[in-house]
């Protein structure tokens, strides 16, 4: 589904990935690991076109991304979720959701706001409350949810665990492993080990900007 092959990525002059490849098929839940500064979000940016790669190629089933404009990477079925999520704070629930809303996609799981509402029930809850009085990890529920809105064939979630109280952590592993049951292909860049081997079907391991493992937990 998403091949990136060999691509190069800088932040001004500073060569950040090294040549880095790997493959995510459909259906798979894969992990990027690593330390921090190794390149996990710089590769989802570069994946997403908001860096661009300087060489290599990042190909989305058989499209060739690497130039065109992140709006249209969005457009072409990629659902990204960065690290700083963003929501309108003077919104509600629901109303943020309904900014995420695209039209239905071939291929893609299409969801409804009901069975988001029963895949985050605390959204349900606080539906009509506004952004600003939701928790950290409400937020963040709230951002996927959002994403979700979208209908994407893949969901990419930078670091989705970050700065959430372990039990909301676990609730969102349970929330991860349901999408995938639903169909969907993820990617997630991830410092928790714990987390991520429970979500993951796959480990990447990026050190330094170059891909140091791809394989199973087990071999880890
Ligand atoms: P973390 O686990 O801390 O989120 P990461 O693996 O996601 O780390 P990146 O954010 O991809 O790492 O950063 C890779 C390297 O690129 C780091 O050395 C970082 O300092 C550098 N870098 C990241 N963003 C920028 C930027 N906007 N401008 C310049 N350098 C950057
Ligand atoms: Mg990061």
């Amino acid at each position: 589904m998403l091949n990136v092959n060999d691509i190069h990525s800088y932040y001004g002059k500073a060569h950040i990935l090294g040549g880095l490849s790997f493959d995510v098929p459909r259906g798979e839940v894969v992990a990027l690991l690593g330390r921090n500064g190794a390149g996990k979000s710089t590769t989802m940016k570069s994946v997403m076109q908001l860096v661009r790669p300087r060489q290599g190629s990042v190909s989305f089933q058989g499209q060739e991304l690497i130039g065109k404009p992140a709006f249209r990477v969005a457009k072409a079925g990629l659902g990204y979720v960065p690290e700083d999520r963003r929501i309108f704070t003077d919104l509600t629930v629901l109303e943020n959701l309904e900014v995420g809303r695209q039209p239905p996609r071939d291929g893609a799981p299409e969801w409804t706001m009901e069975q988001l509402f029963e895949i985050f029930p605390n959204l349900a809850e606080r539906r009509t409350n506004r952004g600003k009085h939701l928790s950290g990890g409400e937020q963040q529920m709230l951002t996927i949810g959002r994403t979700l809105m979208g209908n994407p064939l893949l969901l990419l979630l930078d670091e989705p665990s970050e700065g959430i109280a372990p039990v909301i952590v676990e609730e969102m592993a349970e929330t991860i492993l349901k999408l995938k049951s639903e169909g969907l292909t993820v990617m997630i860049s991830e410092q928790n080990l714990h987390f991520a081997r429970a979500v993951a079907d796959r480990a990447i391991i990026i050190e330094g900007g170059e891909k140091k493992f791809d394989g199973s937990f087990t071999e880890l």
